[in-house]
């Protein structure tokens, strides 16, 4: 059991009390890779984690309630003694852009350029992170191509913000990882809803999926007894193990 997930925030970018969407995958339940980082994302790794700042991020995409909290990574970076300096995995063609936006990014003093303190490194189809190859892919999430979904094969297929993705999941993804989804109560253009997911894909996708993104914890029990597993805040998931082992952990 050496890989979990926990996420720390599993709210919409509406709802800030359940956090911003961010999942921190876990290595022998230590910090390993943190996927997307919120307003608030830092300040909850802090208060999980005891950890000061993580070492590697995956950004999904741009939008703020995903990224804002890499101007505050950036800050933290360049105060800390001794340097950090973590790593930022992220889709290459978004890379232009996240270069604009934290192009005003800097300190009074100090001197220091963005990257003179955070590692980026652009992904195209995939990326090595401390000897584990891992995927992306592009989904439906705004403009083609602006938002990816990231797969650690036989452990876990995080969506991002994205409507359904049959055309992935049903082909992609093998017997044992857990996929974690956007799912709030009701879809809208931009995200999945519960009566898209039960639509959009077969039993052997749906019972190894487990939902985040919604708007309250009232909701999240409504989606709950149309019949999906959701995520809940600081929950420990054991990755890389089938539905019916999991019954037993
Ligand atoms: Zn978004």
């Amino acid at each position: 059991m050496d890989f979990s997930a926990c996420f720390l925030g599993v709210g919409s970018a509406r709802q800030s009390s359940l956090g911003h969407a961010c999942c921190l995958i876990e290595k022998q339940q230590r910090p390993w890779l943190m996927i997307d980082c919120g307003p608030d994302s830092l300040a909850r790794y802090a208060a999980f984690t005891h950890e000061t700042l993580p070492a590697a991020v995956f950004i999904t995409h741009l939008h703020y309630d995903h990224m804002a909290g890499l101007e505050q990574l950036f800050f933290q970076c360049c105060l800390s003694r001794p340097a950090a300096m973590p790593t930022l995995y992220i889709a290459a063609a978004l890379v232009p852009q996240l270069c604009h936006m934290l192009a005003h990014t800097g300190l009074a003093e100090g001197g220091k350029n963005v990257w003179d303190c955070l590692q980026l490194v652009p992904v195209v189809d995939s990326f090595w992170h401390q000897g584990q190859r891992l995927s992306i892919y592009p989904v439906r999430h705004h403009q083609a191509g602006s938002a990816f979904a990231l797969h650690m094969p036989g452990l876990f297929f995080f969506t991002g913000d994205t409507r359904p993705i049959p055309e992935i999941l049903h082909h992609q993804v093998g017997a044992t990882e857990t996929i974690f989804h956007d799912c709030s109560l009701k879809g809208n253009p931009s995200h999945s809803g519960v009566g898209d997911l039960l639509y959009e894909y077969d039993t052997r996708v749906l019972s190894r999926m487990r939902v985040y993104h919604y708007g309250s914890l009232q909701e999240a029990d409504k989606i709950r007894a149309q019949g999906l597993q959701v995520v809940r805040c600081q929950e420990r998931i054991i990755l890389g193990i089938s539905s019916a082992q999991r019954e037993w952990v």
